[in-house]
């Protein structure tokens, strides 16, 4: 039994217009209970809380000035912990929102409130949900990204893997979406200059994450010993294959 860090990106939860993508979730919130039910201590890093108030308060795209993505957060923020509640509810789990920016992570003390707070959440059975406090965090203090919130979690609870849901098989030898010769890169032993080229930039229009954060996160996630994959969240039956050791996934080995 494993202690498993998973994070779901905007582009797997919702529509490319914000609104929830139901059928998506509610696959995501069996096969993670189904998990649980196992014996596997599992986090939830999740995203979606701005593209989600973007769909609910209907404005079109997501915005670019700090107070209308704040707002739309809060709004997001809401809709995202009502789904969980709902869906993880009927397979009798318990949810528990935590929301940090990057300042409460480099203060020593809450940093270490916030690893006791999961430790406990872990131990008494609940399924802790992750997310940036983006009503808050701005530039200065924000960690900016969940693949990377997502690998300070994964390292700070001591979790054995850290499973990145994206909308890409893993990582490739070239850009699929450009070159059909592009091979998926199953294991990755070492993050060199050469794996680190391979990301591009942009991610999706309501997410802000792509491979660049990808890939910091693996590096994060190797200096810890963490092992870190990135699979495609379209299907989160994924998650079963994974556990197996099968699958088509990207494979970032932890440094032990
Ligand atoms: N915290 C942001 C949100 O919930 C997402 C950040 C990210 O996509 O990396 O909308």
């Amino acid at each position: 039994m494993m202690r498993i860090v998973i994070k779901v990106g905007t582009s797997t939860l919702a529509h490319a217009s914000g609104k929830l993508n139901i059928r998506r979730v509610e696959e995501l919130c069996k096969v993670i209970s189904d998990l649980k039910n196992a014996g596997h201590e599992i986090v939830l890093v999740s995203s979606g809380a701005i593209g989600m108030g973007v769909g609910k308060l209907n404005l079109g795209a997501r915005p670019s000035d700090m107070p209308t993505k704040q707002a739309a957060a809060a709004v997001g923020q809401c809709e995202l912990m009502y789904t969980y509640d709902k869906l993880f509810s009927e397979y009798g789990h318990i949810v528990a929102q935590i929301l940090v920016t990057g300042d409460d992570i480099a203060n020593r003390e809450r940093r270490g409130h916030f690893i006791n707070t999961m430790d406990r959440l872990i131990g008494l059975g609940a399924l802790p949900v992750v997310n940036e406090n983006d009503t808050v965090a701005t530039a200065e203090i924000a960690v900016g990204d969940n693949d990377t919130l997502a690998a300070i979690v994964a390292s700070s609870i001591g979790a054995g893997l850290l499973i990145l849901l994206s909308d890409i098989d893993g990582l490739y030898s070239a850009d699929p979406k450009k070159d059909k010769n592009a091979q998926l890169i199953s294991v990755v032993e070492n993050i060199d200059d050469d794996i680190r080229a391979l990301a591009g930039g942009a991610g999706s229009s309501l997410g802000t994450g792509g491979m660049a954060t990808k890939l910091r996160a693996a590096e994060l996630c190797a200096q810890s010993g963490v092992d870190m994959i990135i699979a495609n969240g379209a299907q989160p039956e994924i998650l079963y294959d994974i556990i197996k050791g099968e699958g088509r996934y990207t494979l970032f080995k932890g440094k032990k």
